[in-house]
């Protein structure tokens, strides 16, 4: 039933302040697609109102693929054509297929291109290609119910998905014509379904069990942001695996032979899966089983059987959820909600496990199948700007990339850009010159190699450097992002524990447009700088060695002969000379030539030193 909205006395009307966005669920095996209505968060049905839309896309000569439980129809007839699981496959290279490949009944195309491309009635198709198929239904289903085009997208995706994974999402989500806001782990979804993000702090558990996968995820929640502390799962444990053995009870009981046909055994899972559904709310299950010969076998499967059958199986997902927790450096007792995720923890023993496990109830008002993608659907309400500002986004990442100033002008990224924060990153520095006992800390923001073409951020200084020789020196310099974009940058001599930082907003004054154009600079100027990096770097080597020799010479220019001194004072100058043209090449040849000439000399001071170090001493005791 819809409902007119009527806005508040005195508050606008207009209608189309409201912007269109859609959290999506991208399962493996169901994907669903949420929204928020009049403030309400739910999940989008079809025109038969079915909510959930199996991910399985049936592939046709001519036509429009089908999509969903049309396709799934196809799955025994012509299971070449038609694809399911697909996600197992999204980022994944050639390489990989033997790993998940036992799984995957498909036939892959030969090809040169390290991404697998499966034969289909349609052409081949890569994963990318029948996620995009996927997608594009729900992203029609959406606009048709809500009338409108999508602003926008939050698609979810494992926590454990790496950088390969989580890009094919998005390209799949593009050639789908989708605009992807973010992608959101399915844990911190789940979190956020339950509100969990408005509770301040505190350890979440979500333990997720579909039909062929299970997860358990340890978040941290601060300051409003969901840090994934661990995962750890089993990509071959689900409700499936409950249906297998309620399958083989039959079959003992039935006395139905292990070498019983193909048919037999798919109309067997069917029916286990059904009892298993079924004891979710009965205490007993009828079964009617039929056998090969026609016959008929009659029995009931009871929830104590039922629970003696699974109870295994659950054990092992609390021992993967230990190990998740021993990865986090947490106890059960510190775990503050369980989140119940996946159609699987329907399963009243799996809910009554799983809270004897953590000590507590866990959390399962909200329906485990729609839970990710109501939470996919908050955030993407938020990030479509339908929220007051003030309200909290939870994860981002970093526009530009952070560094700081070495030496010759030219950047170090510390942070690259397209972190998510927050994070924290440190990179070791040392010293230029002999002797150095300050060290200036220069960070910026941007894309290009030098200084000067990135932007500014803060500078300070570390004192009290002990001082060495040049190089000797450990300066630990770390880089923090928190929740919020604020960056605080910490420069620490790691002998003397010295420490010195400062704290800089630097997203501040930064339009999206500037950053797009620090970006596209990037792109224009990325020979350029390469060619400036290549002389800077030569430059700071010149300078380097012209010190050093000066430095030697001081001090022991009397193991010089008149003649090699002069020799070695003209090269030096030469160096000087060309160090301060733009010929990257002659910088470095001539670096060259002074190394050639002072190796004798430096060969010297070695052995001066040597004996400068044994002069007095016991051979033994060096
Ligand atoms: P996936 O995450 O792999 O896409 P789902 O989260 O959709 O999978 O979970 C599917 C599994 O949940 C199946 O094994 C299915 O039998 C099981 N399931 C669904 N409803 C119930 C129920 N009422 N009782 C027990 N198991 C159920
Ligand atoms: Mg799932």
């Amino acid at each position: 039933m819809a409902l007119l909205q009527i806005s508040e006395p005195g508050q606008s009307t207009k209608p189309h302040e409201h912007r269109l966005a859609v959290g999506i669920d991208l399962g493996t095996t169901n994907s669903l697609v949420a929204t928020v209505r009049s403030g309400v968060a739910d999940t989008l049905p079809d025109d038969k109102d079915d909510h959930i839309l199996p991910s399985v896309v049936h592939y046709l000569a001519d036509g429009e693929p089908l999509v969903g439980s049309e396709a799934k129809k196809h799955a025994t007839t012509d299971p070449l054509n038609t694809i399911s699981s697909i996600k197992r496959l999204m980022g994944r290279g050639v390489l990989d297929l033997k790993h998940i490949g036992t799984r995957l009944p498909y036939e892959f195309a030969e090809s040169d291109s390290s991404v697998p491309r499966i034969k289909t009635a349609a052409g081949e198709k890569s994963p990318v290609e029948v996620s995009a198929d996927i997608l594009r239904v729900l992203k029609d289903r959406a606009e048709r119910t809500l009338g409108d085009e999508l602003n926008g997208a939050v698609i979810t995706v494992p926590a454990y998905f790496d950088d390969a994974q989580r890009q094919a999402t998005k390209d799949a989500a593009k050639l789908a014509g989708m605009h992807v806001m973010r992608l959101l782990n399915e844990p911190t979804a789940a979190a956020v379904a339950y509100g969990l993000d408005q509770g301040g702090e505190g350890v979440i558990a979500v333990y997720d069990l579909g039909g062929g996968t299970f997860d358990i995820s340890i978040l941290r929640l601060n300051r409003g942001v969901f840090e994934v502390m661990s995962t750890a799962g089993d990509t071959a444990l689900g409700g499936d695996d409950f249906d297998h053995a309620i399958a083989k009870w039959i079959m003992q009981q039935a006395k139905i032979s292990d070498d019983a046909g193909h048919h037999q055994l798919r109309r067997l899972l069917r029916d286990a899966c059904a009892a298993k559904e079924a004891l979710t709310s009965a205490d007993t299950a009828e079964l009617k089983i039929e056998l090969e010969n026609g016959e008929y076998w009659e029995g009931v499967l009871s929830k104590e059987i039922f629970n003696q059958l699974v109870d295994p199986l659950i054990q092992k997902t609390i021992i993967t959820s230990r190990r998740a927790l021993r990865d986090a450096k947490v106890t059960a007792d510190e775990v503050e909600a369980v989140v119940m995720v996946g159609g699987s923890t329907r399963v009243p023993r799996v809910r009554e496990k799983i809270g004897e496990f953590f000590g507590k109830q866990p959390l399962v008002n909200i329906d485990p199948d729609k839970v990710v993608a109501i939470g996919a659907a908050i955030q993407a309400d938020v990030l479509v700007g339908n929220k007051p500002d003030d309200e909290l986004l939870l994860l981002d990442v970093i526009p530009l990339s952070l560094g700081l100033e070495t030496m010759g002008n030219l950047v170090e990224k510390i942070i690259p850009r397209n972190t998510t924060i927050p994070v924290a990153r440190a990179q070791d520095f040392t010293t230029f010159k002999d002797g150095q006992t300050a060290m200036t800390i220069h960070v910026v923001q941007g894309e290009r190699e030098l200084v000067s073409d990135c932007r500014s951020l803060g500078k300070f200084t570390l004192h009290e450097i002990p001082p060495m020789v040049a190089g000797a020196a450990r300066i630990r310099v770390t880089f923090q992002v928190d929740a919020d974009g604020l960056l605080s940058v910490m420069a620490r001599e790691e002998t003397t524990g010295v420490e010195s930082g400062i704290q800089i907003k630097p997203s501040y004054g930064l339009t999206d447009s500037e950053i797009e154009n620090m970006l596209r600079d990037s792109i224009t100027y990325a020979e350029e700088d390469v060619a400036a990096r290549n002389l800077r770097e030569q430059q700071v080597e010149a300078d380097r060695v012209i010190e050093a020799i000066q430095v030697a010479m001081q001090q022991d220019g009397q193991l010089l002969s008149e003649q090699e001194r002069t020799g070695i004072d003209s090269a030096v100058e030469r160096l000087a000379n060309v160090r301060n043209g733009n010929d990257h090449n002659l910088i470095k040849q001539t670096i060259d030539e002074v190394n050639n000439l002072t190796t004798e000399f430096a060969a010297r001071r070695m052995d001066q030193s040597i004996k400068k170090a044994l002069s007095g001493q016991n051979v033994n005791e060096i």
